[in-house]
């Protein structure tokens, strides 16, 4: 059917009263919401048929077959890239008093934008729950939602590269960039493996490799080598946005400055649709390699004294360009190194830890190596080549073993395994300053981390606070709208724990409330303790607490108030809304009721 011709169907029907503008709220008086199945304005049949026939087929009604028990659809839950094939599912199955993975409705599996605009115009025209699904790797479950029409993206999946890239109507304004232009759907293991594998590039995106990458970008992004290039976000040229009014826009610094900015961290599904994004392409380093050990003392005061030795350590040597990642600090006393580095070699990168090592390691130190040390260097080139990462690092991943699955395309790391269909018993996130690292105040971080990593596990996530970076990651992360407080703080510090997998129907998938309160009071407190160094809450949207309360502040900060603008301006009804994204204050946390305007 014509476009046209299926605008002037739907406007017609809502002339025949078939959509409905406004329901009662609960206090009897008219408020505007949304529709669900059921409800006397839920589209017809007839409605659903024009929207199949506009997207070519491509409208799919979508039924979670996790809903009856089934043994063996559980196990191949146990594949990141079998879930993200699935229109009903998501990474996470859900997050104890917040929410639990629920199937949408209706689907428009879409194959490009204009499918995109259809689906956002009929779900506009029909007051349709909205939700937007690409990797599926929502904490927050910002893209699944019951009793809506999804969009989902996974088909749109493309990588082209460019040489000299200028956003549309920018010529003449700014210089040429190498670039990629990345589709929708595209996960990072797949932009990697076509920009660095194959085109000899860089792209800033996430660690893990199945997150989605506009999932990532829209909400900052960090990955492994962020202390290098930065943040995702900052290294944005241009959006292919399809905003709540339809219309499917190039957006970048030219054509839409305010809009751009709020995509460049704002968070996903708020300002609209992503069906491209074109991120700047950066010069390989030589290698990228990695630190791996887990250092145990016996007992607090020693454990305290290998704290004490790291956090100085950490301020003299690793707070530079070339290092990030992460280090847990457990409650039995092991410190875990996950450390990566970039344009070091192994000599170089054995020599930095000497001193440190000595030093912990000196008879009566109480702290002893446990296990292996492995220093591992990959020419920078094969980082995320499937055929080196499967024959070198053969432990460090996994592959996709669905004989579908074509060979050496779907890998991810062994380290996320531990998260799939994890069901959320507590997750909070804080950034640490970087001031908390002159020596004068050392021994305040290492009695706060202490404290803290006898609650619960404690992550230190080096990459993902910009202090240390160089000066251009800096000024170009300073143009985003993610809270100022990323750009000086040295880690984020991140508190998290899950039960097994929650599938509502399946025997033996039932959720533990008693043990997730308990688990979640303990994350609490371990927060607690770090908090009391950061008085003002500063988190990143993308990693922190569903319940977080002072949500504007913490992922926005001064930002805030001229994303609720931005919002007004592109999207003044509210179609999309997830938990806690800007504007999201105006409606029910169900997003189905407006509140107020
Ligand atoms: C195992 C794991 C590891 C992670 N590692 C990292 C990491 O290293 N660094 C980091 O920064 N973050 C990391 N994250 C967080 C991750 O970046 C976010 O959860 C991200 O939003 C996921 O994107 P997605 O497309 O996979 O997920 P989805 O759940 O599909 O999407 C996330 C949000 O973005 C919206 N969205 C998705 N696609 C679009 C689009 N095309 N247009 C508009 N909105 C869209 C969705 O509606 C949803 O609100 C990790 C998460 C997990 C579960």
């Amino acid at each position: 059917m014509r476009r046209r011709r299926f605008l002037e169907m739907l406007a017609g029907s809502a002339a025949f009263g078939l959509l409905r503008p406004l329901r009662p709220s609960a206090a009897g008086a008219a408020a505007p919401g949304r529709v669900r199945p059921g409800d006397p304005g839920w589209p017809g049949e007839a409605a659903w048929k024009a929207l199949s026939e506009q997207v070519q087929g491509r409208l799919l009604k979508v039924d979670s077959p996790l809903e009856q028990s089934n043994p063996e659809l559980v196990k191949r839950m146990k594949n990141p890239y079998f879930i993200g094939d699935q229109v009903w599912g998501t990474q996470s199955s859900g997050w104890a008093g917040a929410w639990t993975s629920s199937p949408s409705a209706y689907a428009v599996a879409a194959k490009d934008a204009a499918d995109v605009a259809a689906a956002v115009t009929f779900a506009r025209m029909h007051r349709l729950r909205l939700v937007v699904k690409g990797g599926g790797h929502s904490y927050q479950g910002t893209s699944n939602a019951p009793d809506s029409l999804l969009v989902w993206t996974r088909a749109m999946e493309t990588a082209t590269l460019h040489d000299a890239f200028i956003p549309k109507g920018c010529e003449g304004k700014v210089e040429p960039e190498h670039a990629v232009s990345l589709g929708a759907g595209t996960l990072w293991f797949h932009a990697y493996d076509a920009v660095t594998t194959r085109g000899g590039r860089y792209v800033q995106g996430g660690g893990c490799m199945t997150v989605g990458v506009p999932g990532l970008v829209l909400g900052g992004g960090f990955g492994s080598f962020s202390k290098r290039y930065g943040m995702a976000a900052a290294s944005m040229l241009e959006a292919e946005v399809v905003t709540a009014d339809g219309a499917v826009r190039a957006v970048n610094a030219c054509s839409d400055p305010d809009l751009f900015w709020a995509l460049k961290g704002g968070g996903g599904s708020t300002f609209g649709v992503v069906t491209r994004l074109t991120l700047r392409t950066h010069e390989l380093p030589s290698t990228f390699g990695a630190v791996l050990m887990t250092l145990k003392a016996d007992s607090d005061a020693a454990f305290k004294k290998l704290l004490r030795r790291f956090v100085a350590f950490y301020a003299s040597s690793l707070m530079n360009p070339h290092w990030g990642e992460q280090v847990r600090l457990h409650p039995t006393n092991r410190m875990e190194v996950q450390m990566l580095f970039e344009g070091l070699d192994r000599d170089q990168a054995e020599h930095l830890w000497r001193p440190f090592l000595a030093e912990i390691e000196k008879p009566g130190s109480g702290i002893t190596v446990a296990g292996d040390r492995t220093v591992a260097v990959a020419p920078a080139r094969d980082f995320w080549n499937p055929q080196f990462l499967q024959a070198h690092f053969g432990p460090y991943v996994r592959a996709d073993d669905r004989p579908s699955s074509p060979p050496f395309k779907n890998l991810w790391w062994a380290s996320n395994e531990e998260e799939l269909g994890a069901y959320w018993h507590g997750y909070e996130s804080t950034w640490l300053p970087a001031s908390l690292l002159a020596p004068a105040r050392q021994e305040a971080l290492v009695n706060a981390l202490f404290a803290s990593s006898r609650h619960w596990t404690v992550g230190l996530h080096f990459n993902k606070g910009l202090a240390g970076a160089p000066p251009e990651a800096i000024q170009a992360a300073r143009d985003t709208c993610t809270t100022p407080a990323v750009l000086d703080a040295f880690a984020l510090a991140i508190v998290a724990g899950s039960g097994p997998p929650v599938y509502p129907g399946v025997t033996g998938h039932e959720p533990d409330p008693v043990e997730a309160r308990n688990d979640a009071q303990h994350i609490h407190a371990a927060m607690a303790e770090l908090r009391k160094l950061t008085p003002q809450p500063a988190s990143y949207v993308l990693e922190s607490n569903y319940f977080e309360s002072k949500w504007q502040r913490a992922f926005w900060g001064s930002n805030y108030a001229r994303l609720r603008r931005i919002k007004k301006k592109y999207d003044p009804d509210g179609l999309f809304f997830v938990h806690h994204g800007v504007g999201s204050e105006e409606w029910s946390p169900d997003g189905m009721t407006r509140l107020r305007t």
